[in-house]
């Protein structure tokens, strides 16, 4: 390749990667009640903040409204791990949009491994979930990724294709400027077994191919795409420099501030 057309993919590249939203989310799951949570954030809110990384927290439900409240001076986005797909109604334990808004929740994560392996979640009602999302002018980190049998057949990619555009591909445009993808491959989930960062940026930009062939190059070039399994301070930094890797949501490593700090600081 001559001199010149390098230098202007390598800084075309450099463009449009820091055109997106680089943002480190730490899923909580079912871990910290108040008292864990509120030490934790009382931590975090000492940290001197990266300036050009979103910080995304997800406690569990009951501690969402506190978290909200005491964060909401400082540059950190409390999110739900869950919603339901009805606006309200009888449906006994379950939280809607409208719910979580009106305590100051405006990022769900939907489409976790875990939601939709241990509460049988499919595309269908994921679909329906985001569209809720949508209408209450919510920001939905969305997850997609493979078991180990799909790599293994070699049928991941089909499977995080068909995720996407059974849960999202029928969002209008602007639906985009709130949606995060987040893949995680289900395998490096809480294993200690991370993609490599050939595999995820493999993956990332397969994703970025599937939302400019939907819509556009300029739409997907806007997408954050972030990367889950098993992500640690000691990994971060290599995946996080891949052209398609635009940070991580986060699981374990989350539970605790110099680690997450840690990860938030290895762009
Ligand atoms: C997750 O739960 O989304 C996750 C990626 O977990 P961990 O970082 O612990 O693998």
């Amino acid at each position: 390749m001559d001199g010149w057309i390098l230098k202007s993919v390598i800084v075309n590249i450099f463009i449009k990667k820091n055109m997106r939203k680089k943002i480190v989310a730490g899923n909580w799951k079912m871990n910290n009640d108040l008292s864990e949570t509120e030490t934790f954030l009382a931590e975090l809110k000492e940290q001197v903040f990266p300036e050009d990384v979103e910080l995304i927290v997800a406690p569990g439900f009951p501690n969402l409204y506190h978290s909200f409240q005491s964060v909401r001076e400082h540059p950190v986005v409390i999110a739900a791990q869950n919603m339901h797909q009805a606006e309200k109604g009888a449906y006994t334990g379950e939280v809607s949009a409208g719910m979580l808004t009106s305590v100051g929740i405006t990022t769900v994560i939907l489409g976790h491994s875990e939601r939709r392996a241990y509460f049988g979640e499919t595309n269908e009602l994921l679909a329906e979930k985001v569209n809720t999302a949508r209408k209450n002018d919510m920001t939905v980190i969305f997850c997609v990724g493979e078991e180990l049998a799909d790599r293994k057949e070699n049928t991941h990619f089909k499977l995080v294709e068909n995720q996407l555009s059974e849960s999202l591909f029928h969002l209008e445009e602007a639906d985009w400027k709130n949606i995060v993808i987040a893949y995680e491959p289900v395998w490096a989930i809480g294993t200690g077994e991370t993609a490599t960062p050939e595999q995820a940026q493999e993956m990332h930009r397969f994703i970025r191919e599937k939302i400019a062939a939907r819509y556009s190059t300029e739409l997907a070039s806007g997408v954050s795409v972030l990367y889950g399994g098993s992500v640690n301070p000691g990994n971060a930094g290599e995946l996080f420099a891949k052209e398609d890797v635009d940070g991580g949501l986060v699981g374990g490593a989350a539970l605790k501030v110099d680690s997450f700090m840690a990860i938030a600081n290895s762009f």
